[in-house]
């Protein structure tokens, strides 16, 4: 689609509702009240399904107690792996590859101590606009391994401050390389890399390639078993709308499943044996191997329900509405906001789920957006992240965002709110 499809006004945006397969979705969906909210891509809303996933499990410990363990619906014993299953053609991985346990950045810390020991060189290929807690949990494995960061980090430079040009990651990788570990897409201008390319020149170079796909799983189709990535990560609470800290997500090619979990934990054992209660760690032999504790069974509980929404659907579905919304953002922002510019690239295969809005005072900006009832976040120096979820948001909520935002900026509003102090944003 390009933007000579697109038209301005309500009217235009109200007839793509109309013509829309995934519009009826968001009935699901609780909305807060006079609220726009294009913020899914920090906390997802809840869906009548995450909810009443939610209350099962509830009742499940109140009806079955301990019971639930084994007696609950799917059995809370094997409730990280099926959750891993039903997550597995979201990533186009095979179900043994993938299971839910603990948070992105516990996970970053078991996968990459896990392949850096596996791996036969001593550094890690990273980029200079990763979201920080990738870095401070890589930095920690090193330091642990008597390795010092500064000198085994390798961190790819943006030549615009906004993308990482793939040349320049696959450049940075050397014979001393171990692994190549980056986002899919990045977490503010919102650029998706080009996985298979990064991981293919990784493996040309004998560097084990893992990604961090927070910012698009539940957004973007991912391919990692026949691009063959080694390892990945991401979380649940984005555009999986699994709840405020939601079980993340984590998956492990099957050609590695003979590897140590650098963070070992009951949870991982070898389900068989994990209740003789054996001194020596058996882990399992799939990527379940990397739980550690036992499943926060009130945090996954959740995921278990909004996955049902993408079942009715495909990912690819999702991921064409998607590209049509924040085209059609785009364009918006093109034509209404003339004082704004647009940091995410153009073209749809270099894109994830949202689009960044870029403007000196972004961060005023956004304060007045919430004001008048648009919820966006902020990101430092000058980035105001709209995101239109495809399970959720229709045409009619992004031309209205867009004109709230053409009126606070034209008519300067955000100069009656404060400069930026601390806070979550
Ligand atoms: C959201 C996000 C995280 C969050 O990690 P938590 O452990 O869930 O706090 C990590 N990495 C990226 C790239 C993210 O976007």
């Amino acid at each position: 689609m390009n933007a000579d499809d697109f038209e301005l006004g309500a009217e235009f945006a109200a007839a793509r509702d109309e013509t829309d397969p995934l519009a009826h979705l968001a009935d699901r969906f609780y909305d807060p009240d006079d609220e726009w909210y294009v913020d899914g891509n920090s906390l997802g809303l809840l869906s009548e399904e995450a909810e009443d996933a939610l209350d099962r499990a509830v009742s499940e410990w109140k009806d079955l107690a301990i019971r639930g363990w084994t007696d609950a619906d799917p059995p809370w014993f094997h409730y990280g792996e099926r959750l891993g299953d039903r997550l597995a053609p979201l990533v186009g991985a095979e179900p043994e590859e993938v299971v839910v346990a603990n948070s992105t950045t516990v996970n970053i810390h078991t996968l990459i101590g896990t392949f850096y020991d596996r791996a036969e060189g001593s550094k890690i290929v990273v980029d200079e606009l990763d979201f920080p807690t990738d870095h401070y949990a890589i930095r920690a494995q090193l330091r642990q391994r008597g390795v010092d960061p500064d000198e085994a980090l390798t961190v790819v430079e943006s030549r615009d401050g906004r993308t990482i040009e793939t040349e320049d990651v696959i450049g940075a990788l050397d014979d001393d390389t171990a692994i190549a570990f980056l986002p899919s897409v990045l977490y503010r201008s919102g650029q998706l890399l080009d996985i298979e390319a990064i991981t293919e020149a990784a493996h040309d170079r004998g560097v084990l390639a893992g990604f961090d796909l927070a910012h698009s799983v539940g957004v973007v189709p991912h391919d990692l078993s026949a691009v063959g990535v080694d390892f990945a990560v991401w979380c649940s609470y984005k555009y999986l709308n699994a709840g405020p800290g939601a079980i993340a997500g984590l998956y492990v090619n099957e050609n590695h499943f003979d590897a140590r979990p650098a963070l070992a934990g009951w949870w991982g054992h070898d389900k068989e044996t994990q209740f003789e209660m054996n001194p020596t760690y058996t882990p399992a032999d799939d990527a379940g191997a990397y739980q550690i504790g036992t499943i926060p069974i009130l945090s996954a509980a959740p995921l278990a329900g909004s996955l049902q929404i993408f079942e009715e659907t495909s990912i690819e579905a999702v991921r064409e509405k998607s590209l049509r919304l924040t085209d059609y953002l785009i364009f918006l922002v093109d034509e209404r906001l003339p004082d704004c510019e647009v940091g995410t690239p153009r073209e749809p295969d270099r894109r994830g789920g949202h689009v960044a809005v870029e403007h000196p005072e972004a961060y005023r900006v956004s304060e007045a957006l919430k004001e008048r009832g648009v919820v966006v976040d902020f990101r430092p120096p000058n980035v105001v992240r709209v995101c239109p979820a495809p399970l959720y948001t229709s045409y009619e909520d992004v031309w209205e965002v867009v004109e709230q935002l053409r009126q606070v900026v034209d008519n300067r509003e955000y100069e009656q709110f404060e400069p930026r102090g601390g806070g979550v944003t």
